[in-house]
């Protein structure tokens, strides 16, 4: 672990293997400082060990950072688990990866991501109380996130141009769960669209529903709009890339946007202002931290108007010192915990 490239301090990184139901599963606890680690479980057929492990370590820090900078009281985690979730998920898969979660005592709580679902953390708290996510006591993350996109995006425009979304075209790519309820956000607050998504139906009903126009997915990036909001893929911006986007503000609910270390340095000199992920999409997480019996979504939907908030910090201190946006958030994330370990050592 201490070797590879995606390692960072982390605490620990458990390989976990049940012959009977075939799981093969990487558990990556990055930081438990500031609460539990919480983090989704990605379900995929990763190519190697090795690709699966980078994105556990990599996903987990980001996860430290987002909870920090929204002053949640989590730490970061995330669990890979190595298979088709179309042929490979059984509940003896699930229930062998609650036991592996019950041998971390708590230290890393599971939710759902790409790959697993709320009915499969179900599944797995018949054997663990680790997994969340529960449907009955907490609703879809997606509308949280869309709205603390929505959030991010309305700070960047007022940073950059000084004004409301009334009138600034957004490019918008991906028209998903998260993509789709932006798109709804903006219509209402009077900006212009431009969609993508490489379901053509999605694009069209958009098109319908809010006159947007229909880019080609592999041009969205490039359309000179005031803002592109990268809703589908993440490592769609790397640093030789960034000369062909085509809008001064980047802010969209894709996790791990950035393809490369230089992207954020090559942002900054291209003077576009770019939300880093941790903050635009923090509303999911937002949305875990509610989790319980009192569970009321207009709540969790106000509180992630606190991203706005952040947003503008993170913008107006990266400006003041000629600093990339993610130095800067990852600044202000790493700060809090070290504040708390401070205080929780004295
Ligand atoms: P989703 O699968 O519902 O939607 C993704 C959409 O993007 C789909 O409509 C798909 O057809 C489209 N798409 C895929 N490749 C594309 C391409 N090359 N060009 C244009 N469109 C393309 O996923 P989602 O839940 O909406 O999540 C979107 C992003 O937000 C992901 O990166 C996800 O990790 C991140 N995210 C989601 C949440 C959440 O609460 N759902 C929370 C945090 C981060």
């Amino acid at each position: 672990m201490f070797d590879t490239a995606g390692f960072d301090a982390h605490e620990r990184l458990v390989h976990v293997h049940d012959a009977a139901s075939g799981l093969k599963a990487i558990i990556a606890v990055h930081s438990t400082v500031r609460g539990p680690a919480v983090g989704g479980c990605r379900m995929m057929p990763y190519a190697s060990l090795d690709a699966a492990r980078d994105d556990a370590l990599r996903l987990s820090r980001a996860m430290t950072l987002k909870t920090a900078i929204c002053e949640l009281p989590f730490g970061g985690g995330k669990s890979v688990v190595i298979g088709d979730p179309a042929t490979d998920k059984t509940p003896a898969l699930l229930a062998a990866l609650g036991r592996a979660l019950n041998e971390l005592g708590g230290l890393y709580q599971m939710a759902e991501d790409v790959g697993t679902t709320v009915a499969d953390m179900a599944v797995i708290r018949r054997t663990s109380p680790y997994a969340r996510g529960m449907a009955d006591a907490r609703g879809d993350p997606t509308p949280a996130t869309a709205y603390g996109v929505f959030q991010a995006l309305q700070a960047a425009v007022r940073h950059r141009f000084g004004g409301d979304l009334g009138g600034i075209h957004v490019a918008v790519q991906g028209l998903g769960n998260v993509g789709w309820r932006l798109a709804g956000y903006l219509a209402e607050a009077g900006a212009r669209l431009s969609v993508a998504d490489v379901d053509g139906g999605r694009a069209r009903l958009a098109a319908e529903r809010w006159d947007a126009d229909v880019i080609a997915p592999d041009a969205i990036h490039a359309l000179a709009a005031d803002v592109f909001a990268p809703c589908a893929l993440g490592g769609i911006i790397d640093g030789d890339g960034v000369a062909d986007l085509g809008a001064p503000v980047i802010a969209g609910g894709a996790n791990n946007q950035l393809a490369d270390d230089h992207a954020a340095a090559a942002l900054t000199r291209a003077g576009i202002v770019w939300v880093p992920d941790i903050v635009a999409n923090a509303g999911g997480v937002i949305d875990l931290a509610h989790e319980g019996p009192d569970y009321e979504a207009a709540r969790v939907l106000t509180d992630c108007e606190r991203i706005a908030g952040i947003t503008l910090d993170v913008l107006e201190r990266a400006g003041a010192k000629d600093r990339s946006t993610l130095d800067v958030a990852q600044d202000m994330a790493q700060q809090r915990v070290r504040a708390t370990a401070t205080r929780d050592a004295a």
